[in-house]
């Protein structure tokens, strides 16, 4: 999962990708990268480095980045390409034939190695990185190189329908085709977000790009619209966006999206966040309600764990009549540890990462709320602090509903070896993480929850919207070779 971010259409269009990046922090932690293109003089410039977006983009690199398009990448590393603190991997990726493309993506393409086999032996295309961006870069590349006596966004409409018919998996893409404009595409199923904006300032408009409205609205853009599925959007300086659906699939949008990663203040799929986990919350209620009338649950103050877990753990303890209390407090300066990369890394920003508040917690029997449970390192870690700081008891309350299966479109749910609900019963897990109960979300609720919009839930079911057979076997050999590395290290 990344975040992602082109503008169009004015000279400040680096400074926007840059305080739309920093919006989009939560998406991605690990490097950022902007790409910025010149139409008079044909001139790019590129600057990626590793850290948050203020550490890997200083303010003092932003008069290289001039130009009237840019656009931006917040990278969260996955399986394929952890730990590699080279450059090589960062995005955005540029290639200089045809006229010169940059892309940057959000997402992951399960078959990405045979794609760039196919490169290899067939168009003579030497990959220098393990980014599935390189991949699609090099496909939408040769397709415009093939396609030059039509209109640009003819030409642009065949080369990115060509690489969508091969390349299956979760994407969303902003590019800059160099002397033409800016270009976004989504992939036909929807799995990952792009959302478009507009904003007219002394009659200048321009355009944004983003992966959330988040970053549209604090950069002053109005939300316009979700890009489709399948749809390609091309905006050259000066001229109103052309569209084309591209390719019509079933949709199937990551409903992980609501549940932890996008920010309660966006829209996502023209669904609102914060409106999504407050419903989430009133759904939990009913089950608490439930196993209280039942004598199975005793509890007398809900606490969230920050930040995602709020709208419902307050809608949890509004349907209750029991009193919300924030006993966590966040260290804001230290990463999310669902999306470091290593397990290490995770328990380390576990344990400074949140500070329990001992006078509120003496003898409190606690209902604690997390979006979600992955490999239960932060809910053990926090069960024990809550204990060790004076809580009587913790009954844990997930938004989401068990992740018993792998994620193969670009979120880092690893194998189910790791998956601490894979194989445990709810009984099992209390016990292994210390709390006295377990709570998950239904199913059926989080569907009603998120009702009318067509959901991806592969990492709960095992059924998947693409095919991943290649993807399982990648991911299975990638994580081997992880474990025997770390093995050789120990
Ligand atoms: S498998 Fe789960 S995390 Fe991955 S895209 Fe589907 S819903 Fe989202």
């Amino acid at each position: 999962m990344c975040g992602i971010v082109g503008v169009v259409g004015t000279p400040f269009a680096s400074p926007e990708t840059l305080q739309a990046l920093m919006v989009l922090q939560h998406r991605g932690q690990d490097a950022a990268g902007i790409l910025a293109h010149e139409i008079n003089g044909h001139r790019f410039h590129h600057h990626k480095q590793h850290g948050l977006v203020t550490q890997a983009i200083p303010e003092n690199v932003l008069p290289r980045l001039q130009g009237e398009i840019a656009i931006g990448h917040n990278r969260y590393a996955t399986v394929a390409i952890k730990g590699d603190r080279s450059t090589r991997d960062l995005q955005p990726q540029f290639v200089n034939y045809p006229d010169g493309i940059g892309m940057a993506h959000n997402g992951n393409l399960p078959d990405a190695p045979a794609l760039k086999e196919e490169l290899g032996r067939e168009h003579r295309r030497v990959l220098v990185s393990e980014n599935d961006i390189e991949v699609l870069l090099n496909w939408v590349a040769l397709g415009l190189g093939e396609n030059s006596s039509a209109d640009p966004f003819t030409r642009l409409s065949r080369s990115v329908r060509d690489t969508m018919k091969k390349a299956k998996g979760g994407f969303a893409v902003v590019g800059i085709w160099g002397g033409h404009g800016l270009f976004a595409f989504r992939d036909p199923q929807g799995l990952r977000p792009l959302v478009l904006g507009r904003k007219v300032i002394d009659g200048i408009e321009s355009w944004m790009l983003a992966s959330e409205t988040s970053a549209l609205m604090f950069t002053g853009y109005t939300p316009v619209r979700d890009v489709s599925p399948g749809e390609l959007l091309f905006i050259r300086p000066g001229h109103q966006p052309e569209s084309v659906i591209l390719q019509e699939e079933k949709k199937a949008h990551c409903f992980f999206e609501w549940i932890y990663f996008s920010s309660a203040e966006s829209t996502i799929n023209g669904l609102g966040v914060h409106n999504v986990r407050l419903t989430l919350g009133q759904k939990l209620a009913k089950q608490a309600r439930t196993l209280h009338s039942e004598g199975r649950l005793d509890v007398d103050v809900v606490v969230p764990v920050p930040d995602t877990s709020r709208p419902s753990a307050i809608a949890l303890a509004e349907s209750l009549g029991l009193p919300y209390r924030e006993l966590l407090i966040k260290n804001r300066y230290v990463q999310r540890s669902f999306i470091l990369p290593s397990q290490a890394l995770r328990e380390q920003a576990v344990y400074q990462k949140l500070t329990p508040v001992r006078e509120g917690l003496q003898g409190k029997k606690v209902l604690l709320v997390d979006d979600s449970i992955v490999r239960g390192t932060t809910s053990r870690r926090l069960i024990t602090l809550l204990k060790e700081a004076g809580a009587a008891s913790v009954v844990l309350v997930s938004t989401c509903p068990p992740i018993t299966n792998p994620c193969y479109f670009g979120i880092d749910f690893p194998d189910k070896d790791e998956l601490i609900s894979a194989r445990r019963t709810p009984e099992e897990l209390a016990t292994d993480l210390g709390a006295e109960r377990v709570i998950f979300q239904h199913e059926d609720d989080l569907k009603e929850a998120l009702s009318g919009v067509p959901l991806c839930t592969g990492c709960l079911s095992g059924v998947y919207p693409v095919d991943v057979t290649a993807a399982a076997e990648r991911f299975r050999r990638l994580r081997a070779e992880d474990r025997s590395a770390h093995d050789a290290n120990v």
